[in-house]
């Protein structure tokens, strides 16, 4: 079982990427993640690709997609969830050159859909449990608002995390996504415009539901 999975920062994508990958027991396969990994490791890779990461944008593509493509060609028999990839049109068609010439099927691309604006409130409106990271507080989210200043669980203190708060950076990091010509969204319709044609599921899931309602959406669709 393939997945692609497309949607915002700030859409919930980790979570609902976390749900098909457990059903399938896939591979997590997280472009960011693995340029992370280089850096830690102090690679000439990680290297390279921090200068770019460092400003916000994209690792050039000809460091970025031979990474990537060669991360899914060594994962298990069981398939992968990839992640974070594509991210522009030309990594879109990079990546379909290269499942048709290894005969790998592609299953279900998933794209969260969410407006910038929704996106980019739920970004700054994330709070975080001084007790609890994983208790949901999030001011920019009627179901999981905050109780007054203080955490909705717990009661516990709240803060928010400065990259949240870093607007420039969330609208440079938008920009890329958003860019329906060339960026992610590009990416995303490119493989829409394929599924029928190719034979795997396009899943479009409303990112303005809850998470709950989301999953189940999803795992009715994953079928
Ligand atoms: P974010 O969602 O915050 O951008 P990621 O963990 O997905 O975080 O990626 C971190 C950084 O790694 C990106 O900002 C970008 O610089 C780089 N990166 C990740 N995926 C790609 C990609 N497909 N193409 C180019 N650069 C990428």
């Amino acid at each position: 079982m393939n997945i692609l999975i497309f949607g915002p920062n700030g859409s919930g994508k980790g979570t609902q990427g976390s749900l098909a990958k457990q059903k399938y027991d896939l591979d997590h396969i997280e472009s960011g993640a693995i340029f992370r990994k280089h850096i830690g490791g102090g690679t000439e890779l990680g290297l390279k690709a921090k200068e770019y990461i460092d400003k916000g944008e994209l690792v050039p593509d000809d460091i970025t997609i031979p990474m990537v493509l060669d991360v899914l060609q060594s994962s298990s028999s069981n398939g992968w969830l990839l992640d974070g990839f594509p991210r522009s049109i030309v990594q879109a068609e990079k990546l379909w050159e290269a499942l048709q010439k290894d005969g790998v099927k592609l299953d279900f691309v998933i794209e969260i859909l969410l407006p910038r604006e929704v996106a980019k409130a739920r970004i700054m409106g994330r709070r975080l449990c001084a007790n609890d990271p994983n208790h949901p507080n999030n001011v920019g989210i009627p179901a999981i608002a905050p109780d007054g200043d203080k955490c909705r669980v717990c009661g516990g203190e709240l803060s928010a995390r400065a990259d949240d708060q870093d607007e420039d950076a969330i609208n440079k990091r938008h920009d890329i996504y958003y860019d329906d010509k060339t960026g992610t969204i590009a990416a995303a319709y490119f493989y829409k415009d394929l599924a029928d044609k190719a034979g795997f599921k396009y899943i479009e899931l409303d990112g303005e539901g809850t998470i709950d309602e989301i999953k189940e959406t999803l795992l009715s669709q994953l079928a």
